[in-house]
């Protein structure tokens, strides 16, 4: 059977980087697998379906929501978010690291489902500079960008539930640091016991 695959939890407020460091840490490592979630949202301007979301209707997100088939989910901004349960789970069992990109709402939930999994805050370096990122991106009405500079105060608030801080002053280091993290994760004693095992029987034959 093949070992069981990390599940890597990047979150943090809205402005943080969070989309910017789990892109660089794919071209980093292809290796990894980005969790593709169903949202109700429409799509922004050069997002595409199946890639960056399954952007889906409301209609359909409840359908999913019935079915059982979010790993968790949250309302975020006004739009319900919701990470597919069984390609996750498929995508683990075939060995494979995967990273889910989610609010902390979301990351709470799977915190208390899956024990196992590595859960990564990213926080910009300062909150002057979070608020400079979320005016610059530009993509967002004045209502919505001030429900995100809320939003993100209460975010920040929940970091310390985290196994980790990365701070993203520079993306290529926020990038180092949870490619640090994640290679010290898989040499946790508790993943490599049935190494452990083989080793250990070898050695008495
Ligand atoms: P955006 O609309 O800017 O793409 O995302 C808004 C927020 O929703 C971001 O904080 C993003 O990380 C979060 N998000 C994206 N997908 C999911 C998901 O599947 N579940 C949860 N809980 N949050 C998500």
């Amino acid at each position: 059977m093949a070992k069981q695959g990390l599940l890597i939890v990047v979150s943090g407020p809205s402005g943080a980087g969070k989309g910017t460091v789990c892109r660089a840490l794919l071209d980093r490592c292809p290796e990894l697998v980005l969790s593709v979630s169903k949202t109700t949202r429409e799509p922004r301007t050069g997002e595409q379906d199946g890639v960056n979301y399954f952007f889906v209707s409301h209609e359909e997100f409840e359908q999913a929501l019935f079915e059982q088939d979010f790993l968790e989910y949250a309302c975020v901004y006004g739009q319900y978010y919701g990470t597919p349960r069984s390609t996750v789970e498929k995508v683990l069992a075939a060995g494979c690291d995967v990273i889910l990109e989610i609010d902390t709402q979301g990351a709470i939930q799977v915190m208390e489902s899956c024990a196992e999994g590595v859960f990564v805050f990213l926080l910009p370096p300062s909150g002057a500079e979070l608020r400079t990122r979320i005016i610059n991106r530009g993509t967002e009405s004045l209502e919505s960008l001030q429900r995100r500079l809320a939003a993100a105060a209460q975010e920040v608030a929940l970091s310390p539930k985290y196994d980790y801080i990365v701070v993203n002053d520079r993306v290529d280091d926020a990038r180092d640091r949870i490619f640090a993290i994640i290679q010290a994760e898989k040499l946790r004693t508790r993943r490599n016991r049935e190494l452990i095992q083989t080793i250990a029987e070898e050695v008495k034959a």
